[in-house]
């Protein structure tokens, strides 16, 4: 649909289809570009589409509104494997109804929000904080630590 917003939303195989505003959200109606995809068992390709219903999940948000985009969720039929297969997204976790990159915002605000508590409760420099986690975080993924 408009160029200028698919290359915001920086997302693979997908065109927004439709925009619409509610309140304090933003909903952004997704196409694939795609017709068929590679069945996430066997690898074959497949464009036998079944059914597409769609899901709304939420992604980052822009211009300090929300944001949801409502993906068809596709299902195909491979006839290698003789079953329906529903389609993987490399950007989206349907269990959670969000995008990967909205997890990833949110862990961080996690992380900046603990940081911010103990700087408080603790006494010492943001910096300080950061340091020691940052520190302790490599060591135990080495496994130096416990
Ligand atoms: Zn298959």
């Amino acid at each position: 649909m408009d160029l200028y917003l698919d290359t915001l939303l920086n997302l693979p195989n997908v065109t927004v289809e439709i925009c619409s505003q509610v309140e304090d959200c933003i909903y952004l109606q997704l196409k694939f570009l795609n017709s068929g995809i590679s069945c996430p068992a066997c690898s074959n390709y497949t464009d036998g589409l079944r059914q597409a219903r769609p899901i709304l999940i939420r992604d980052l948000p822009a211009f300090g509104k929300r944001v949801y985009l409502k993906i068809p969720h596709r299902q195909f039929y491979c006839s290698k494997c003789q079953r329906y297969r529903m389609e993987r997204l490399e950007f989206v976790d349907w269990k959670q109804h969000h995008t990967y990159r909205y997890q990833e915002y949110i862990y961080q605000k996690i992380k900046a929000f603990i940081v911010q508590q103990i700087v408080q409760e603790e006494q010492l420099s943001f910096e300080e904080v950061k340091s020691i986690f940052d520190h302790l975080s490599k060591e135990k993924k080495k496994g130096t630590v416990n």
